[in-house]
């Protein structure tokens, strides 16, 4: 989404706080020194540069654009929310990342979204407040600068508190994310009154947009740290809205209530989790393991396609290979990956080399009917007698979400995707407080009350997200990730694919036409995609395609960002030039 400050008075003041950054929008790519950021947003890329300016570092940078993000990015993202972030401290010369994906409460058990035994369709489990996991976001954002920051939450929070209190521009992305939720968020009053004129439409384009709740919100966390959001107030007010969805009198859906208690907001923890370690043709790549599937899918998908030259075949067969890689990934990644203190995950035989040999073996000439059977990761996992796993249909909502990267002068880099969910998530403002809860607990495979990623309480539900950074020759090369539901996935490696075999530009590889396999019957694409001529001589081998559901007309997968390091110490930044409204991104020094 691309937001311009309110034009007041209280612009230029603004204007001269965040960073002497002279463009109207974008740019969507910038090559310089001593530091970049990426963002889908303007405002929040901005603010990450004039932390890194002012001497922070990357992790510093990443949760001041992240608070930002919060405010003008609220439909997909904010501290009613969880994320993941991959983070490579250059000193220690060390890949850490941080889980702090929402839990359930621990109230519920697999069969928390039947009713007369049956599960509620998608869109009852979603506007609910039984979907709400614990948000996790403000006690991840917390850990992160205690253990790798330099600077204070209230130093983090404050860009984000001032665009709170003036406002920016209501965009088209902003508005039409409004549209596709009106019918439900006009149920919630505090909803409506914060995201609806009081015609009850959308805020117009062009009016400014002010949260002065939220502003309020991040204040309290600013001053008395995450416990505020955890315990007292904050904490109180999400358990009400979650136990008794604050509809109003004329509304036309049924929020079901949740469960969540306030010990749940008590005892919620972000631990750190070990990356995912794989490589690729000589360089290191690292993802986020379980609760998420994006690291192990990613690299699976990545070791399937290392058996074969992809750089000096023909794009349409290259193609038909990544197609495939990532049908026999998503086989296995909806089988074996869930929450690693529920379910013992076979995390090392899914991104063994030995077990994607079994699987490139399967790969033919022509796509076949999917969905394809996972395969047996337990003979490759050095665990003898370990089994379980069970078959599971990829979801095939593409949702929403957003990531950041920033790399700072000392090489760090920050990786880092967060999300409410859908976008819009649950539909549920705490009133007061200006913040829309999560939907994240329909991540779970909630109409099984068997699968490995089925609700259980305190359980993180498997996430797609896939914050990545890849090292080459032991040296940062490259921090990417993206939004965008299951298709995550498929556009972290399609990225790799085009900047890695096929030699594109970083910007290049991010603006190509894309495609995303999910062992789904039919491959879905964006438009134009579809029209490619690489589309036709896929459909001759058995390939269909299909566009993903459009928002305000726009049918796109992802809005990816990027940095990556360049020769002579510059900084490539990059983002998506056109999809969400286009990016923004930025560096600290540029090159002249
Ligand atoms: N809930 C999704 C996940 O964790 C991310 C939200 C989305 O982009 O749909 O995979």
């Amino acid at each position: 989404m691309r937001s311009l400050l309110a034009t007041t008075a209280a612009t230029v003041v603004a204007l001269v706080a965040f960073a002497p950054v002279t463009w109207a929008s974008g740019p969507p790519t910038s090559i310089g020194r001593h530091g970049a950021a990426a963002t889908v947003d303007r405002l929040a890329t901005q603010a990450a540069i004039a932390t890194l300016r002012r001497g922070g570092n990357a992790t510093d940078a990443a949760v001041t654009a992240a608070a930002v993000l919060g405010v003008t990015e609220p439909f997909s993202c904010g501290i009613g929310g969880g994320g993941f972030m991959v983070s490579y401290d250059a000193r220690a010369r060390e890949v850490t990342t941080s889980d702090h994906r929402e839990r359930a409460p621990q109230a519920m058990g697999p069969d928390a979204f039947f009713e007369n035994g049956v599960p509620l369709a998608f869109s009852d489990a979603r506007y609910s407040g039984l979907s709400v996991g614990v948000p996790g976001t403000v006690r991840g954002w917390a850990r992160a600068l205690r253990k790798h920051g330099t600077i204070s939450l209230a130093e983090a929070l404050a860009p984000a508190i001032r665009v709170a209190r003036r406002g920016f521009v209501v965009d088209e992305t902003f508005a039409a994310q409004t549209q596709e939720n009106l019918d439900f968020f006009d149920d919630v009053p505090a909803t409506a009154a914060l995201y609806l004129d009081p015609d009850g439409t959308p805020r117009d384009v062009g009016s400014v947009f002010r949260n002065p709740d939220l502003a309020r919100s991040y204040e309290l966390i600013a001053h008395r740290g995450a416990r505020a959001f955890y315990r007292g107030a904050i904490a109180d007010a999400i358990v009400q809205t979650v136990r008794n969805p604050p509809v109003g009198p004329s509304a036309n859906h049924v929020f079901r209530p949740g469960v969540m208690e306030p010990k749940d907001l008590r005892t919620y923890r972000a631990p750190e989790r070990p990356p995912v370690h794989s490589t690729y043709r000589g360089l290191d790549v690292f993802g986020m393991g379980p609760p998420s599937s994006g690291g192990s899918t990613v690299a699976e998908a990545l070791n399937i396609l290392e058996g074969y030259e992809l750089g000096s075949m023909t794009r349409a067969d290259a193609l038909h290979l990544e197609l495939e890689a990532a049908r026999l990934a998503f086989a296995d990644r909806g089988a074996y990956v869930a929450d690693p203190d529920f379910f013992d995950v076979p995390l090392a035989g899914l991104i063994s080399k030995d077990f994607a040999a079994t699987r490139r073996a399967l790969i033919g000439e022509t796509a076949p009917t999917s969905p394809v059977a996972p395969g047996d990761p337990y003979p490759f996992d050095d665990r003898a007698g370990a089994a379980g796993g069970e078959p599971s249909v990829t979801s095939t909502r593409a949702g929403t979400t957003t990531h950041i990267t920033v790399a700072d002068k000392r090489g760090d880099i920050v990786s880092y995707t967060f999300t409410i969910e859908s976008t819009g998530g649950s539909g549920l403002v705490v009133p007061g407080y200006g913040f829309l809860l999560n939907n994240e607990l329909t991540d779970f495979n909630f109409n099984s009350t068997t699968h490995p990623n089925r609700v259980e309480g305190g359980k993180r539900p498997r996430s797609s997200m896939a914050p990545t950074i890849v090292l080459r020759d032991r040296r940062p090369w490259l921090g990417l990730g993206s939004p965008g539901g299951s298709t995550i996935i498929t556009t972290v490696l399609g990225i790799l694919v085009d900047r890695v075999d096929r030699a594109r530009t970083l910007p290049a590889a991010i603006a190509a036409p894309r495609a995303s396999q999910r062992n789904t019957p039919a491959t879905t694409a964006e438009p134009a995609f579809i029209a490619s001529p690489e589309a036709a001589a896929l459909v001759a081998r058995g390939h269909t395609f299909a566009p993903p559901p459009a928002t305000g007309g726009v049918s796109e997968i992802g809005a990816a960002t990027a940095v990556e390091f360049l020769r002579r110490h510059r900084l490539l930044a990059a983002a998506e030039p056109v999809r969400r409204g286009g990016g923004s991104a930025l560096v600290v020094r540029p090159a002249r």
